[in-house]
C-alpha cells in the first residue's frame, strides 16, 4: 500500500475525530472473506461522524469506502487505498398508526423483515433471508422474489459525498433501478430511511417468510460459506415490464458448475454463485467469473454483468 495514501487517510480519519482500528484488513468483513486492507478503517455509529470523516476525506481527496455487512462486495487483493468506513448506525422505529417503519442504515435487512413481521405489517417479508444492511440494500435497490427495497421507501435521510446531510422527502430522488441506485452512482450514504407498509395477518406473513428461507436454503450455500450470493445481474426483460432471465440459467447451460480457479468455485447447486472454499483470492474469484462469462458469451452472445461490486483496483493483466 502507497504510504502516502495511508498517511491521507489517517490524517482524514484525525480531522473527523474518527478511532482507526488497529488492524486493516478488509476481508473480515465482507461475506466472500476476501480483499487486502484499506489505507485507514474506521467503524462509524453516528450522522455527525459520517459527515465529519466524508467533509475531510473529500477536502484530502481520499476516496471512501461504505461497508455495510460486506454481502455484495469482492475487495481487489491490493485493497482499497483511502478510508474505508464501517457503517454501525443503529435504531428501528415501527409507527403502527401510520404503517410505517423508520430504520437506520446499519441495521441488518433481516431484523427489519423480522420486525415488521412481528407488528404485522406487510410489505417487507420478500426480503427473508437477506444477508446484508438496510444501507446496502437501499444502495444496490436489493430484491427478490418480485420485491425490491426502493418500492417500499418513502423517505430517507443521506448524507452527500461533501457531509452535508439531507432529508429526501422523494423517493424519485434515489433514481432506482435494477441494482441500483444515485447513491452508488454519486457516493452518497444513506444515514436513515422510512418503508410504507400495510396492514398485514402476522400468521401469514410468517409462513411466508419460511417459505422463502426454504427456498433460499435449497437454493444457496449454507451460513458460514464464504459468497457474495448471485455473481451476475440477470438479464434485462425482452418486453417492457416482462420477467428478466435469469444468468445462472445460460451459466448452467455453459457447464460452469463444473469450473473452479485455485478455491473459488462455482456452487454446486446453482451456477451465478461463486464461492470461496479457502482461500481464494480476488484475483482467482476475477478469472473464475471470467470463465463463466466468456463461456456465456461465445455460445449466447450475451455479455453478463457482473452484480457483485469490485472495491479496489483490478489485477493487471
Ligand atoms: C447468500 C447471499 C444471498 C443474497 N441474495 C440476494 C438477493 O436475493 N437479492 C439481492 O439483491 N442481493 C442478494 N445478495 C447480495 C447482498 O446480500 C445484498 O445486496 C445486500 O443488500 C448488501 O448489503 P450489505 O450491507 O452487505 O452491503 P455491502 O456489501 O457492504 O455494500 C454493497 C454496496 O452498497 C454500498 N453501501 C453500503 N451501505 C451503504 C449506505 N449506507 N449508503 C450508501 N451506500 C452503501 C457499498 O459501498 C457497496 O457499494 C445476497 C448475498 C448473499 C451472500
Amino acid at each position: 500500500m502507497d504510504s502516502r495514501a495511508v498517511k491521507a487517510a489517517h490524517e482524514a480519519a484525525r480531522r473527523a475525530s474518527l478511532t482507526l482500528e488497529a488492524q486493516c484488513a478488509l476481508a473480515p468483513y465482507t461475506s466472500l472473506g476476501i480483499g487486502g486492507p484499506a489505507a485507514a478503517l474506521c467503524a462509524v455509529s453516528d450522522i455527525e461522524g459520517l459527515c465529519r470523516g466524508l467533509r475531510h476525506a473529500r477536502e484530502l481527496g481520499v476516496p471512501v469506502l461504505l461497508l455495510g455487512a460486506g454481502t455484495n462486495l469482492l475487495v481487489s487483493d491490493e485493497g482499497w487505498p483511502g478510508l474505508a468506513l464501517r457503517l454501525q448506525l443503529t435504531g428501528l422505529v415501527i409507527d403502527h398508526e401510520r404503517c410505517t417503519v423508520r430504520v437506520a442504515a446499519g441495521v441488518k435487512s433481516r431484523l427489519l423483515v423480522e420486525e415488521t413481521i412481528a407488528a404485522s405489517l406487510a410489505g417487507l417479508e420478500f426480503a427473508s433471508g437477506l444477508p446484508g444492511t438496510v444501507g446496502g440494500a437501499v444502495a444496490g435497490n436489493a430484491g427478490c422474489f418480485g420485491g425490491s427495497f426502493g418500492d417500499r421507501l418513502i423517505r430517507a435521510m443521506v448524507v452527500d459525498a461533501e457531509g452535508n446531510a439531507h432529508s429526501i422527502e422523494d423517493p424519485a430522488w434515489f433514481h432506482f433501478s435494477y441494482r441500483g441506485s444515485r447513491l452508488i452512482a454519486e457516493g452518497a450514504v444513506l444515514a436513515e430511511a422510512t418503508f410504507a407498509l400495510c396492514p398485514g395477518d402476522r400468521e401469514a406473513l410468517q409462513s411466508r417468510a419460511a417459505e422463502l428461507l426454504g427456498i433460499r436454503r435449497d437454493k444457496h450455500p449454507l451460513p458460514g460459506e464464504k459468497t457474495a450470493g448471485s455473481y451476475f445481474k440477470n438479464l434485462p426483460p425482452e418486453q417492457p415490464g416482462g420477467r428478466r432471465r435469469a444468468a445462472g440459467e445460460l451459466l448452467d447451460a455453459v457447464g460452469a458448475k463444473a469450473m473452479r480457479v485455485g478455491d473459488a468455485i462455482v456452487f454446486e447447486r446453482h451456477a451465478n454463485i461463486i464461492v470461496n472454499r479457502g482461500a481464494a483470492s480476488a484475483r482467482d474469484v476475477l478469472e473464475l467469473a471470467d470463465q463463466m462469462s466468456g463461456a456465456v458469451r461465445r455460445t449466447f452472445g450475451i455479455v453478463l454483468e457482473p452484480e457483485v461490486r469490485l472495491v479496489g483496483p483490478r489485477p493487471a493483466g
